[in-house]
């Protein structure tokens, strides 16, 4: 899989996805990463990637000419999908980063700043518009590096153990949050860890897992069992 990031702030982007398994899985070629400043592609000699917006309005306007430059010259002739990360898209969940991951082949990923991105850019570069979530971000390259490091993960061997996303939370065909975890010590300032974990007993372990898996559904997310959203 091959993912290139546009953003105005690559360093921004790029340190979440250094680290830890994502970074691994970078460093073991299993994704092709590339985090590219936008303003490379500017066209004044002040790199100036924004402008003022048509119709008033507070805040600047990304323009359009550093983007429609930028893909064209990454996606090279290829085949690329670009996605725009911006609140007003289709809401990022599991099941799309299962889709994105298993689909594979190459990601343009497009990071606004300020009021947002010319519009002429989401009608003729933008395959899919996608938010992490019903809130407002400074910028995109937060978003961005949520986006790549939920689809990285589930890249084959990028998880040490494959089971870890066949049994977590949101994993396929499961409706239910993943169930609470603990490990050693056994007691830790008068608390103590479910007798059941350290019984030993697989079948009761996994009935004591989904019956908690259940109940911390109900208590923090009734939406996904049909009631309404707490
Ligand atoms: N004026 C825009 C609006 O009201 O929809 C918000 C622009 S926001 C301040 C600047 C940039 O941050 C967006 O262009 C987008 O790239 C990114 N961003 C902010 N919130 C986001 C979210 N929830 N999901 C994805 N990207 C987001």
């Amino acid at each position: 899989m091959k993912i290139d990031i546009l953003t105005i702030f690559p360093k921004v982007a790029l340190a979440p996805l250094s680290e830890s398994i994502v970074g691994r899985a970078v460093a073991e070629g299993k994704v092709d990463l590339g985090v590219h400043d936008l303003r490379d592609w500017a066209v004044d000699k002040h790199r100036r990637v924004d402008d003022e917006p048509y119709g008033g309005g507070p805040g600047m306007v990304m323009k359009p000419e550093p983007f429609f430059a930028a893909v064209r010259e990454l996606r090279g002739g290829g085949d690329a999908k670009v996605v725009l990360m911006t609140p007003q898209g289709r809401r990022f969940e599991q099941a799309m980063a299962r889709g994105y991951s298993a689909a594979g082949g190459h990601l343009i990923i497009l990071c606004g700043h300020y009021e947002g991105v010319d519009h002429r850019v989401v009608e003729a570069l933008v395959d899919d518009e996608v938010s992490i979530g019903d809130y407002v971000l400074t910028n995109g390259a937060v978003a961005a590096a949520v986006f790549v490091d939920a689809l990285v993960r589930l890249l084959p061997g990028a998880l040490g153990d494959e089971r870890s996303s066949e049994e977590e939370s949101f994993a396929e065909g499961e409706a239910l949050i993943e169930a609470p975890c603990y490990t050693r010590p056994p007691e830790f300032e008068g608390m103590v860890v479910p007798e059941v974990l350290l019984s030993g007993h697989h079948g009761r372990i996994r009935e004591w897992r989904h019956e908690r898996s259940v109940e911390r559904t109900r208590a923090n997310r009734p939406d996904l069992l049909g009631g309404q959203r707490g």
